[in-house]
């Protein structure tokens, strides 16, 4: 086995004395795609946040490769935050820059590319969600699909190592859920190492070499998808399979 990407050791995260995350464990392999499943409130989204550092974990060890981010500097944590790209439910699309414009930001600010190869990279990405077209627009004018590809450009254009999806589609209408799991999907295809909070059971068992279940703070089971799915161990893995499927 390769050298994981990414180690979470005994990861425990509080709010007050709210214990959120009580000891996660896990490791990543390069271009494995983990599918993170559970309970709303059972601290998904707050372990992708610990994972990029956007929340300092309580206590414990986030490796990537085999730095420990939660002892990095500042100076340390924003060459890894390159790294390490994150989507958001809500898009998080800069309103008053067209398309192009929030694709080209932070390879700019924080690579310090040349606007040419900015909008070049940028351009490729965005043909890529199959947007090219868009690139003058600005967010308001597009649909939750589409802003959500372009969110997914805007990620992919700082040549990210590995990719976290926070419910990429749970925000979108129906209709326009598979455009975006489809360009998610080709991404696993092009072997790109992600972690993916979703409740979309059939596109976890689809895309997922491993799904992690996480109820009360804690990853109950890990699995590959069809033993999870089709012999879940756990009480509290049967239970909750047996609600989403
Ligand atoms: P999930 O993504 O699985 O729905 P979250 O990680 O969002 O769960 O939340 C887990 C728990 O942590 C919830 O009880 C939530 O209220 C709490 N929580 C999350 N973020 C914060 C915060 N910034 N401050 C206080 N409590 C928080
Ligand atoms: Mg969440």
């Amino acid at each position: 086995m390769n050298e994981p990407l990414i180690k979470i050791e005994h990861l425990q995260k509080k709010y007050q004395d709210n214990l959120v995350l009580k000891d996660i464990n896990g490791e990543v392999q390069p271009s494995e795609v983990i599918a993170l499943i559970g309970p709303s409130g059972s601290g998904k989204s707050t372990l992708l946040r610990c994972i990029n550092q956007l929340e300092k974990p309580t206590s414990g060890a986030v490796y990537f490769q085999d730095k420990d981010l939660t002892q990095a500097t500042a100076q340390d944590l924003s060459q890894l935050g390159e790294e390490i790209g994150m989507v958001f439910q809500s898009f998080n699309l800069f309103p008053n820059m067209t398309v192009l414009e929030n694709i080209k930001l932070a390879p700019m600010r924080v690579k310090q590319m040349n606007e040419q190869d900015a909008e070049t990279t940028a351009m490729q990405y965005l043909t890529r969600v199959g947007l090219a077209e868009k690139a003058a627009a600005y967010p308001d004018s597009l649909s939750g699909g589409q802003k959500q590809r372009v969110a997914i450009a805007r990620a992919l254009a700082m040549h990210p190592q590995v990719m976290l999806f926070d419910e990429p589609t749970s925000a979108l209408d129906p209709e326009m859920v598979g455009e975006v799991l489809a360009v998610i999907k080709e991404l696993a295809n092009e072997k790109m190492t992600m972690v993916i909070v979703t409740h979309e059971m059939n596109f976890a068992r689809k895309v997922a070499d491993q799904i992690w279940f996480m109820a009360d703070g804690v990853i109950q089971e890990k699995n590959t998808p069809d033993e999870l799915f089709n012999h879940p161990q756990e009480a509290k893995t049967q239970d909750f399979i047996q609600k989403v499927l």
